[in-house]
């Protein structure tokens, strides 16, 4: 069957390459739909599309674009819990997170941007030379290339084509070739709510060549990308050819500094939740626990206590706490690098395996402690992208701080402390975009998210993140009609 996979021009259609796809849902090996992914002419034709919707969409007003963005709103708050069903079963997300964080996130979003189009700001017109006034233009960027990973579909869609939207620019977006169906429905209900036809577009596809072909299409003014580092770099690295502007939101290995006046029953179920939320697939989880060593086994004891109590089970369940990761190729990566730490001599406290218990075909992994991995190891330096917490030991705060700071990335980060001026100084000193006290994970649509170092640069949510979408232009003008003005006399005295 064809599931219509493209989104162009206000209409759901085939993609135009040759072979018939299979989008799984990798909790049970099986099918959610099959169809035909874009090639470079549905590429063109999406492009086409949004340069010819741009000059319309960007005369329209801030009201009108933010009606359209309230009823879209609402349309998808009546469709939460079949777009909760769906995230779930592409992406092999345990429902309950679907439920109660993806989409009810998506909704929120959407409304705050329907608000957030109204209150573009700028420095205040006015007289800044004695012989002019200065003011400040927004101006829309023109059409945004946009690309998305399968962590969050629906999520990471409406952080990238909100905003941009929201400013008066058309899109072209690509969701992750695992995860393409929210998306669409995404597009489709914009359509509904009054979006005109060629604003927003959804190709499917690979990145080599569709998402290739939209980052170095010479009608593209504007590239947002959200995923793996490495793969950032390409794009940033592509982008250049035609000299865009590039947006890039990647990778991350959030420290989780536990301090010795911290609360570690608290701070144990912080890093429990905080590191296996969407199994442990999030970029800002909690990934490397600092503890100070007079708490670290008490904390390690609790966190291996409350790992083993997680209800791992078909994503549907609602009472499932851990789904699957997000394919068997994925799965390998993170049992390779588990494999890896353990040969190094790192000691699994719990996990660290396919959980015996786990639907069959699923590429599901249990929740997993490690402590004894050396600080330039592979599992403390990189991205696993799977449940694995690993636990290391600190003496003095510096060194807390400076272990905090040591990898590539620097995306999120939480201390845990009930001493003010600790707090201070962790959220002073960590290099990351956002960070926690006593919290983990909590996203707020009025609140950026973006990187430090490697892991990117630009927001996404909040008022910041229009920033990314829109050119400041400076018009200046005479005050009073002059021919001989002063400053010409530094040039050339004209009689
Ligand atoms: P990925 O980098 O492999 O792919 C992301 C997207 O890029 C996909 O749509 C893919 O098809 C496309 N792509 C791949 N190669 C491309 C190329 N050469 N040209 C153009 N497009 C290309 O990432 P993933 O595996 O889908 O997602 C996981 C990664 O995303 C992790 O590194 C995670 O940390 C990151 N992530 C970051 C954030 C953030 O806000 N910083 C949020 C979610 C996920």
């Amino acid at each position: 069957m064809d599931t219509q996979l493209q989104y162009i021009n206000g209409e759901r259609r085939t993609g135009g390459s040759e072979e018939l796809h299979h989008i799984i849902n990798p909790a049970t090996g099986e099918d959610v739909a099959t169809g035909y992914y874009a090639n470079v002419e549905d590429v063109e034709d999406a492009v086409r599309a949004a340069r010819d919707a741009f000059p319309g969409w960007a005369g329209t007003s801030p009201g009108e674009r933010s009606e359209i963005m309230q009823r879209w709103s609402a349309i998808l708050d009546a469709r939460q819990a079949e777009l909760a069903s769906l995230e779930s079963t592409n992406g092999g997300k345990a429902v309950k997170l679907a439920t109660g964080f993806d989409i009810p996130g998506v909704v929120d979003n959407v409304s705050f941007f329907a608000a957030a189009a109204r209150n573009l700001e700028g420095k205040a017109q006015a007289e800044y030379s004695p012989e002019h006034t200065s003011s400040i233009r927004r101006e829309p960027i023109g059409v945004v290339g946009s690309i998305a990973p399968w962590n969050y579909p629906l999520q990471m869609a409406a952080w990238k084509v909100l905003p941009a939207i929201a400013a008066g620019n058309t899109i072209v977006f690509k969701p992750s070739e695992l995860t393409p169906l929210t998306s669409l429905i995404f597009a489709e209900t914009a359509t509904e709510a009054g979006l005109p036809d060629g604003v927003f577009n959804v190709v499917t596809g690979e990145g080599a060549d569709v998402g290739n072909a939209i980052i170095t299409h010479s009608e593209v003014d504007m590239v947002s990308f959200t995923g793996s580092t490495r793969v950032g770099k390409q794009i940033g690295a592509a982008a250049a050819g035609t000299v865009k502007k590039v947006h890039l939101e990647l990778g991350g290995k959030a420290p989780f500094v536990v301090f010795d006046d911290a609360d570690i029953e608290a701070a144990a179920r912080g890093a429990v939740a905080g590191n296996l939320i969407n199994a442990g697939q999030d970029c800002t989880a909690a990934t490397r626990a600092y503890v100070h060593s007079s708490k670290f086994e008490e904390f390690t004891g609790r966190v291996k206590e409350l790992m083993e109590q997680v209800t791992i089970g078909p994503v549907d369940q609602t009472d499932t706490d851990l789904g699957s990761l997000i394919s068997q190729a994925h799965r390998e990566n993170v049992i390779g690098i588990v494999d890896r730490a353990r040969e190094a001599g790192a000691t699994v406290v719990t996990g660290g395996k396919i959980p015996d218990d786990s639907p069959e075909a699923g590429a599901y992994y249990a929740p997993t402690l490690i402590t004894g991995a050396a600080q330039d190891s592979e599992i403390v330096q990189q991205e696993v992208f799977g449940p694995v917490l690993v636990a290391l030991p600190f003496d003095t705060d510096d060194e807390a701080l400076k272990l905090a700071n040591d990898t590539p990335f620097g995306l999120a980060a939480s201390a845990w402390t009930t001493n003010v001026y600790r707090a201070q100084r962790a959220s002073r000193e960590i290099q990351a975009g956002c960070v926690w006290i006593n919290d983990h994970i909590p996203i707020i649509s009025e609140m950026p998210h973006g990187g430090y170092k490697a892991s990117g640069f630009g927001k996404d949510m909040s008022q910041y993140s229009l920033d990314e979408y829109t050119n400041i232009k400076h018009v200046i003008s005479e005050i009073e009609p002059t021919a001989h003005k002063e400053w010409h006399d530094l040039v050339f005295t004209m009689d």
